[in-house]
């Protein structure tokens, strides 16, 4: 089949990789190949389907699972090898966030001494030796076995190798429209053009760049997320951290050679600035609080991203005759993004009965 794929950012990448094994693969991007326009390259790329569920519904937490089983066979496929972790996470909270975090346990969808565990001082210090020697002491701390998380960027840098080297047509600096079912391509001379029926598919992941283009009453929004890297040679941490804050779920994600991932707020707006100051500082003295040796840290980057959400943060599928599209991953793209491209293969391959299903998940339009 020929398929057409809109946007490079996560699911369009993934697809590609999956769909250019049986078929003709075109992609098309505004950006210059490295994604850097996409929610992909800001994210901090957890792999949280329990911590996640405390705010997600049961369907996220079971795609979640499933695309914690699919990420090791996607990754197989890459011609360079990237850091992908499953030792799990820990929820930590300070006495004054207690509250929060009962409240978080009481939403969790997971199972107690399964998918999650209180633990004590004693079990810290065997998992973060660092963290159970710190001056501030954790009263609440949660561990959560099966969590995981990857390295985005080079996630993205490593498939845009492998796809090039499948010799897929990947069409850069490409904007791109649909119109009745159909590509427009933004000409930087003659403006929108079309470029006619020469796709058996066409698969729409544009992310938030798809706002006008989605199903009616859909409702396509950029909720704001603000997130640092840091450099610190003094903190070892095994395994993310998620604090426990009053008003969104800070992560600590220890990726390669010492560096960070601090993320990342959630602010309704689609302010896409440089972060604020009081964003700023709230996850530096996250950081502070929870190791002290990230008072040495180097500020590596700061950036913001916006996160394509629905009304109910919920992902979709829309098929309209040729054309599929897929969007609303909201805060969990790497999360859910592999069970997602495999409910897309299926609807291509003419096998969905053969994958497991999501109430909601596929709509017919
Ligand atoms: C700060 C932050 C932290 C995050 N942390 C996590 C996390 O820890 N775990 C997790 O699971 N998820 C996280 N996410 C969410 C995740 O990044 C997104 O859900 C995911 O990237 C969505 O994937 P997508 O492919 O739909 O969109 P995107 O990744 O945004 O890709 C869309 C692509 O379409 C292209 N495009 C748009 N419009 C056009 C057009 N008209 N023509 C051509 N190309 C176009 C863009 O250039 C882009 O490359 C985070 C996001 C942010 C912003």
């Amino acid at each position: 089949m020929r398929i057409a794929i809109l946007g490079a950012g996560l699911l369009g990448r993934l697809l590609a990789l999956q769909l250019s094994q049986d078929h003709d693969i075109t992609l098309y991007d505004k950006d210059d190949g490295t994604a850097q326009q996409s929610a992909a390259y800001q994210a901090a790329a957890m792999l949280a389907p329990i911590a996640e569920s405390a705010e997600a519904s049961n369907a996220i937490m079971q795609m979640g699972q499933r695309s914690l089983e699919l990420w090791p066979d996607l990754l197989k496929q890459l011609n360079e090898p990237i850091f992908f972790q499953k030792s799990g996470s820990l929820v930590l909270a300070f006495a004054q966030d207690g509250a929060s975090f009962a409240n978080f346990q009481q939403q969790l969808k997971g199972q107690i001494n399964q998918d999650y565990s209180l633990i004590d001082k004693t079990r810290l210090s065997e998992l973060e030796p660092e963290l159970a020697q710190q001056p501030r002491a954790f009263q609440h701390m949660m561990y959560l076995p099966d969590e995981g998380q990857l390295d985005n960027r080079q996630l993205l840098h490593a498939l845009r190798d492998t796809l090039i080297s499948r010799d897929i047509k990947w069409h850069t600096d490409t904007q791109v429209s649909l119109q009745n079912n159909q590509i427009w391509i933004n000409d930087k001379y003659f403006g929108f053009e079309k470029i006619g029926l020469m796709f058996d598919k066409i698969i729409d992941c544009r992310g938030l760049g798809a706002k006008t283009q989605i199903a009616p009453s859909s409702q396509l929004r950029g909720v704001r997320g603000e997130v640092l890297r840091l450099y610190a040679p003094q903190v070892n941490l095994q395994r993310p951290i998620r604090l426990m804050h009053p008003r969104y779920p800070i992560y600590i994600a220890p990726k390669q050679n010492h560096h960070f991932v601090v993320g990342a707020t959630q602010i309704e707006s689609e302010d896409n600035r440089q972060p604020t100051v009081r964003s700023a500082l709230e996850l530096l003295s996250a950081c502070f609080s929870v190791h002290s040796g990230f008072g040495e840290a180097e500020i590596v980057e700061i950036s913001s991203g916006l996160r394509p959400a629905l009304q109910d943060n919920e992902p979709q599928i829309w098929i309209n005759d040729h054309v599929i599209q897929l969007n609303g991953l909201f805060r969990h793209g790497y999360l859910l993004s592999p069970a997602m491209v495999e409910q897309c293969c299926a609807l291509i391959n003419d096998n969905i009965d053969k994958v497991p299903s999501y109430p909601g998940l596929i709509t017919k339009l």
